[in-house]
């Protein structure tokens, strides 16, 4: 299938129009008069169709009849809760392969990382039911006779939902879905850069709301970072704003949000580093690294960025890391052979150009790549080669997250050089390290090795599945995502004290005598 006939099938498929609604409060809001963006396609520039986007009355709407809903869905007991949710998830599998595609064509993932996109939201959905009867919360025992104290998790309220444009399904159901669970009703405002995308899930989540005669729990407000997203931040009926993007826009909406006393989770910005210890696995590890750097064309918040490698093994693992980055294919994101598609766009492009400019004016030498891509047939697509960079220290450019498909590449003499390294950046998302050392991959995991909020032993830095609490520390922001119990995040503690006895006995042997 060509991306013409993608587009025709997608289109169809999913009922987007040439213009489509980007804003929902129980109904689609009219076209008519509105602005639109139009979504295009970066494998070859061209349009896929537009949004329309919502005025501040718009958003209005959405907000009131997010409390509206919030009133109706918080009372409903969490496991039926839990069986809408599985409606969801039922219809996003029938509907798999075309947001899947519509993933390819609006972000540029490859097939099977768009339909992978897809799945993960399906996992989530899965997850939610059984988390709908796992609310639990804890008994402890009172220090005071005929007492009994607990407590309980009640949902927060609306919950505002920014997303990114790199996991643009996703991201929404890690937050949406969990979220719903818990007894909250969401108002994602998506990136501008995956806007038929928030539309297609949205239709879909909202038509299985429908038909169980419940009001609209997950809300859509299209609009530009600058006006949808800042009413957001700061309005004070979004009692938790769920942020997924760019350090820099995150720790602005972290301090709005905080200035308001909401609260926030923030999903910021990775510099993820892999180590590769003389007892690695060499197959394995130059797979694991060159998956890490080269997936969703270094487009994923886990990437790898940086790799350590111990000199011992410095140059064989090096040319093995360029005879693959030699063989991978760039280009459509459609054809079932590529490997690396396009970036999200134009300015993602120029940032890669930038970015290799900055490494070789350090001193960092281009190992592979560092040129820009021409895909015959896509003349106007958003391509690179991948890159590798030598560099003498990490220093500069290489402690920035640069969106891009670029890898640096160093040399270490000790694990705790390469640990001291690893943790000399600003970020601390995810981590890796290669190697059949029990005492180093130890080390590597233990209080003393990796900060990030995520480490792996020989396997990549990027690709975490739902199960796990997904997040990082430092300038990545300190939220946490997805499963183990990040449910509790979407949710207020509560603790409650019992007294059934007949006298009022005070803690930590106060007296009050009346
Ligand atoms: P971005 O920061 O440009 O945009 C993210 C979202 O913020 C978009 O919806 C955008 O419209 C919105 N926004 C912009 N200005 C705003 C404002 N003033 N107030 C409120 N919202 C505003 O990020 P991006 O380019 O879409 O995504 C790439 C970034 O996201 C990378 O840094 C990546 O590491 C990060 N990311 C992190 C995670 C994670 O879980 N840690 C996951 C995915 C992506």
């Amino acid at each position: 299938m060509n991306l013409k006939e993608a587009k025709k099938k997608v289109l169809e498929g999913l009922e987007l129009q040439e213009v489509n609604s980007g804003v929902y409060f129980g109904e689609w809001m009219k076209v008519q008069g509105k602005d639109v963006v139009e979504s295009i396609c970066p494998a070859d520039g061209h349009v896929l169709g537009s949004v329309a986007q919502g005025t501040e009355e718009d958003y209005e709407k959405v907000m009131i009849a997010a409390e509206d809903a919030y009133k109706v869905w918080s009372r409903v007991p969490a496991p039926r809760r839990g069986e809408i949710i599985r409606e969801i998830g039922s219809e996003l599998f029938k509907n798999k392969e075309l947001l899947g595609l519509l993933i390819t064509l609006e972000v540029g993932k490859t097939v099977t990382e768009g339909a992978g996109e897809i799945q993960e939201a399906i996992d989530i959905a899965n997850f939610c039911v059984g988390l709908s009867r796992q609310l639990y919360g804890l008994t402890i025992a009172s220090e005071r006779p005929e007492h009994r104290l607990m407590e309980q998790w009640h949902p927060l309220g609306t919950i505002g939902v920014i997303t990114s444009f790199n996991f643009p399904a996703a991201v929404w159901a890690w937050n949406a879905l969990i979220a719903a669970a818990v007894g909250n009703v969401t108002v994602w405002k998506p990136s501008s850069s995956a806007l038929l995308t928030a539309v297609a899930v949205s239709h879909i989540a909202n038509r299985v709301v429908k038909r169980n005669g419940l009001p609209p729990i997950f809300l859509l407000s299209c609009g530009s970072g600058r006006t949808v997203g800042n009413l957001l931040v700061n309005d004070k009926r979004a009692a938790l704003i769920s942020f997924t993007g760019s350090t820099a826009t995150g720790r602005r909406v972290g301090e709005q949000t905080a200035a308001r006393f909401g609260k926030s989770i923030l999903e910021l910005g990775g510099n993820n580093c892999a180590v590769v210890t003389p007892d690695a696995d060499i197959d394995l590890a130059v797979k694991g690294v060159a998956f890490g750097a080269m997936a969703t064309a270094g487009q994923r918040c886990t990437s790898t960025r940086r790799v350590l490698i111990h000199s011992s093994i410095y140059d064989n693992f090096v040319s093995r890391l360029q005879k693959v980055y030699g063989s991978v294919n760039i280009g459509n994101p459609m054809n079932p052979h590529t490997v690396v598609g396009p970036l999200v766009d134009a300015g993602a492009v120029e940032d890669f150009k930038s970015t290799v400019a900055k490494a070789q004016k350090q001193g960092g030498r281009i190992l592979h790549g560092g040129l820009l891509f021409s895909v015959e047939g896509c003349k106007d697509g958003c391509y690179v080669s991948p890159t590798m960079i030598e560099m003498e220290k990490q220093d500069g450019i290489v402690l920035e997250e640069t969106f891009a498909p670029i890898l640096y590449v160093m040399k270490y003499e000790s694990i705790d050089d390469a640990i001291a390294t690893h943790n000399a950046v600003p970020q601390g998302l995810s981590s890796a390290i290669f190697s059949n050392n029990i005492r180093e991959t130890e080390y590597f995991i233990s209080a003393a090795g990796s900060d990030c909020g995520i480490v792996n032993v020989n396997t990549s830095s990027a690709g975490a599945e739902i199960g796990g609490a997904f997040g990082g520390e430092k300038e990545t922001g300190g939220g946490r995502e997805s499963g183990s119990d990040s449910w509790k995040y979407y949710a207020r503690r509560q603790t409650v004290t019992i007294n059934y006895g007949k006298d009022i006995p005070l803690s930590q042997g106060v007296e009050f005598p009346v």
